[in-house]
């Protein structure tokens, strides 16, 4: 099968996530899906750092994370969630996983299992109709037992919220498309920040306001 394009785009999509800061470490997968049955998905191997990524290291990886070419590169282990949220959402061609500054910080100091948000223009970018609209992004528990979450993972998403968060790891969203499994990284990011502004901004306001009770 010849991939060369797909292997350059989810290079080109590393590097400019890389730029952003959001797979420093080398941490992060990107995949796009080349086939459903058998299935068959390219993703970045474990180990490179993503934004200097060469073709060597877009591995072409079928049912069970097995590498379907010789590599001198392994698959991370979460190619499994990878593969899960394929099986899960048949329409999904390209999934990407980031460890953003803002998903791991409000996934560890906030006591939920979600990230509520509503009344935004950004959120129509998720595939809402209208602002007026609440999304919910599920928060779940980070594990190293990855085959474990694997098999439970379809059960907690959400068919109507491209994402989730796993708490103080980082970010999964997803798409029927490069581009839209793209744009909703991004959206969420946006919401994040947008979010650790507010409660940067309540804290400033309440700190204020206690100030103003003590000088009366
Ligand atoms: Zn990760």
């Amino acid at each position: 099968m010849h991939t060369e394009t797909e292997r350059n785009r989810l290079i080109t999509i590393a590097k400019r996530f890389s730029e952003k800061q959001w797979m420093l470490g080398t941490s992060g997968n990107l995949s796009l899906k080349l086939q459903a049955d058998p299935f068959e998905m390219l993703i970045t191997a474990s180990g490179p750092d993503k934004g200097q990524l060469q073709a060597e290291h877009i591995l072409r990886v079928g049912l069970g994370a097995e590498v379907l070419e010789t590599s001198a590169y392994k698959s991370s282990a979460e190619t499994l969630l990878h593969e899960a949220i394929y099986k899960a959402f048949p329409s999904v061609s390209a999934v990407f996983h980031v460890h953003t500054l803002a998903a791991t910080l409000l996934s560890t100091q906030q006591d939920t299992h979600s990230l509520t948000f509503s009344g935004l223009e950004m959120l129509k970018g998720l595939g809402q109709n209208t602002h007026e609209c609440q999304v919910n992004v599920p928060i779940l528990p980070n594990t190293q037992d990855i085959k474990s979450l694997a098999n439970v993972l379809a059960s907690q998403l959400l068919a109507s919220t491209p994402g989730f968060i796993l708490a103080g790891h980082g970010l999964y969203a997803w798409g029927e498309s490069v581009e839209a499994a793209t744009r909703h990284i991004e959206i969420f990011e946006f919401l994040f920040q947008l979010r650790l502004a507010e409660l940067s901004l309540h804290a400033e306001v309440s700190i204020a306001t206690g100030r103003a009770c003590v000088r009366k």
